[in-house]
């Protein structure tokens, strides 16, 4: 089979490419299969196949996102939509113009292209047509598994109405371009385009469009959006994850007791809750086949590893290396999951968790949160980062990120904070913190909760085995600690309890407080008494 696809008009007409300055070639790859894209990326010798016949690729440079390169264009649909911030960077119009023409020039030189129709959003109410143009076969594979795929009929129909340029050779003139250095991410929403150049990390592409999403649904729409994985139970009872980045949304959404919904970006209408993308992106790191079964398993043909390492002398991936980065990372298709729901749609959750990975060991392992701190808690979106093992040890980078996903929200948090607050209201949902972080000291001297009672304890909440129980408050952030867990040695359930130093405890929880309240005064101005009131206090 020839590798250049002549691609039918009627799937892609000329003026859609112009309509973006790009030319017909005759060595343009439309909608290609995984498996074409797969020997194409080893024909170039851009990857190479593991034993368990996943692609495995290097990103290049760029081994994560760069938060610092993001821009979106300043125009009249932005201008005083979008909340202007250290994430939220303004671009003119006219560096627009000049990056996307050296983008399309960029890629009208490359002897080949990569397009790729796909959809996000599965509730077809809000569906996004999606356009993917890529340099390389791999990138273009990362989007067949990430983003929804359209059926041979909705092809013939397809309208796209946002369309990404991916061009991770290119290097821009950041002065010439009016960026910050040589790569960067532009969105434009009067153009309706993504442009991204200078990194490979394929993460980029996922979350740029969960930012363009995040602006339509709650602005246009009245869609809540959600940086929340989610599953559902037997009873068709949903669950939603909300956490920053490793505090566990991926690892405790794939569950093998509860059907996966979606393990990274939600919307939430009035009565349903709904994935916006086809896949998932698993972090691999000390992925783990008995502590992460489904995880493991998904790590086969047709999936896209990213950044890992071989054991010396073999084409099997060593999870525990961590050398070339600790975001090493797989993407599938969601049915890769075999308890996936399709369409990845869910009724109205009953219950919430936020995720926090304290690396203080200050917070509960499990608390139940009243409306009113659960708004606090929103809005905080605390975690702690762990500093790589590469880099030697340094101490936890705590982070206040509101809604749990500041990177990725082109509007203020109270927006989504509000819809949230009135969701929770008006469905009466549980709402419970789970420190999926530091038990029994800090980082470095006590130990990380093991994944198993984080699950028994999410399975407790669940099941109802934390309904009628005693809970405790905690003395100084108020949450309310169960007593007893199923599964869950008692002793940990109240952090004070598990470390050896008492006062020590009392301490560096009055140390992580002060930061809670000094982080909240920015968003203190016209919050309501219930949840300001849900502030700690000692
Ligand atoms: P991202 O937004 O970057 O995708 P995420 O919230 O999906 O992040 P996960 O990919 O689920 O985060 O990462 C959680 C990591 O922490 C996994 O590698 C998991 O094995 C590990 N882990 C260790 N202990 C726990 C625990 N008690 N609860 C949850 N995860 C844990
Ligand atoms: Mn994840």
């Amino acid at each position: 089979m020839p590798l250049a696809m002549h691609v039918p008009a009627l799937y892609l007409p000329h003026d859609k490419l112009l309509s973006c300055g790009l030319q017909f070639s005759d060595t343009l790859h439309y909608q290609l299969t995984s498996e074409e894209l797969v020997q194409q990326t080893l024909d170039r010798g851009e990857g190479v196949l593991n034993d368990t016949g996943a692609l495995v690729i290097s990103t290049g440079e760029f081994t994560g996102r760069s938060p610092k390169d993001k821009f979106i264009v300043k125009d009249e649909i932005t201008s005083d939509a979008v909340d202007w911030n250290d994430f939220n960077q303004p671009i003119e119009e006219r560096y627009f113009h000049i990056i996307l023409n050296r983008i399309t020039s960029y890629l009208n030189h490359q002897p080949e292209l990569w397009v790729r129709d796909c959809y996000a959003c599965a509730d077809r109410r809000y569906r996004l047509p999606l356009r993917v143009f890529t340099e390389t076969p791999a990138l273009n594979l990362f989007a067949y598994n990430m983003f929804l795929r359209p059926t041979q009929l909705e092809l013939e129909n397809f309208n796209p109405g946002w369309q990404i340029l991916s061009a991770p050779g290119l290097k821009l003139n950041a002065l010439e371009c009016g960026i910050r250095q040589h790569n960067a991410v532009v969105v434009s929403f009067s153009h309706k385009m993504i442009l991204i150049a200078g990194t490979g990390y394929t993460g980029e592409m996922k979350k740029s469009i969960f930012g363009i999403l995040n602006f339509i649904l709650p602005h246009d729409k009245n869609v809540l959006s959600m940086h929340c994985s989610a599953n559902v139970g037997a009873s068709g009872d949903t669950a939603i994850f909300f956490g920053l980045s490793g505090t566990g949304k991926t690892t405790l959404s794939t569950d093998p007791n509860r059907k996966l919904i979606g393990d990274d970006e939600h919307g939430w209408a009035s009565d349903r809750v709904f994935n916006f993308e086809g896949g998932c992106y698993a972090k691999c790191i000390n992925l783990n086949e008995q502590k992460e079964p489904e995880i493991y398993q998904a790590v086969r043909k047709g999936a896209l590893v990213e950044n890992v390492r071989f054991f010396p002398g073999s084409n099997r991936i060593n999870f525990d290396n961590g050398s070339v980065t600790e975001n090493t990372r797989v993407s599938y298709p969601l049915d890769y999951i075999a308890n996936a729901v399709e369409p990845s749609i869910g009724n109205a959750p009953q219950n919430i968790f936020f995720l926090a990975c304290d690396a203080y060991g200050v917070l509960p392992p499990v608390s139940k949160l009243t409306p009113g701190q659960a708004m606090y808690q929103f809005i905080s979106g605390y975690t702690a980062k762990i500093a790589g093992t590469e880099t030697g040890i340094k101490d936890p980078k705590l982070t206040f990120s509101a809604c749990f996903g500041a990177p990725f929200l082109p509007l203020h948090p109270r927006t989504y904070a509000a819809m949230l607050g009135q969701k929770i209201r008006d469905n009466k949902v549980k709402v419970w913190l789970v420190n999926t972080g530091w038990t029994g000291g800090p980082y470095l001297v006590g130990s990380r909760i093991k994944l198993s009672y984080t699950r028994a304890m999410v399975n407790s909440a669940l099941n109802g085995a934390l309904d009628n129980i005693e809970y405790k408050n905690h003395p100084i952030f108020g949450m309310a600690m169960p007593v007893s867990c199923p599964g869950v040695p008692s002793e940990i359930l109240n952090p004070i309890n598990a470390w050896s130093d008492k006062e020590a405890y009392t301490e560096q929880a009055k140390c992580l407080a002060r930061k809670f309240i000094e982080n909240f005064k920015r968003y203190e101005s016209g919050i309501s008494p219930e949840i300001l009131a849900a502030a700690p206090i000692f």
